[in-house]
């Protein structure tokens, strides 16, 4: 049974899509990410201007195209992968892993996604309150 205190959570239609903010790096995810997860790591905020919220998505669910995605090893573990052109950030892909993380702002439209967690709080800015997290619901 659904929480009828919360509000209805809309369910878009895969695949998801999402794109640069000049359009030269699109993506798509075929399989629905599970949710969202901020991180707050001094890396990410130097990186993205402010904490990073990403989906996590099944490697082999992601396709990107695009020859103007770059990607840029910001430590021994992990590649981001950003637009050449723009400069959006796109993309985390922790090496090893089997899901790549996915910046929430690039996706087209509504994701039916909510935050299920926050990471790395302990370095989070001094200027804002962590976002709530909603945990998925049964
Ligand atoms: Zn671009």
């Amino acid at each position: 049974m659904s929480d009828p205190s919360l509000p209805a959570r809309s369910v878009p239609d895969l695949p998801l899509s999402g794109r640069c903010f000049c359009g030269a790096v699109t993506f798509a995810v075929a399989e629905p990410p599970s949710g969202v997860i901020a991180c707050h790591c001094h890396d990410c905020q130097q990186m993205h201007g402010t904490y990073n919220p990403m989906a996590a998505v099944p490697r082999g669910a992601l396709s990107v195209s695009g020859e103007a995605l770059v990607w840029f090893a910001s430590s021994a573990k992990a590649r981001r992968g950003f637009c050449g052109r723009c400069g959006s950030r796109l993309f985390k892909d922790n090496l090893g892993s089997d899901r790549v993380l996915v910046s929430m702002g690039s996706f087209d439209g509504s994701t039916g996604l909510r935050l299920l967690r926050n990471i790395w709080t302990e370095s989070k800015g001094d200027w804002y309150d962590l976002p709530a997290e909603e945990p998925p619901r049964a």
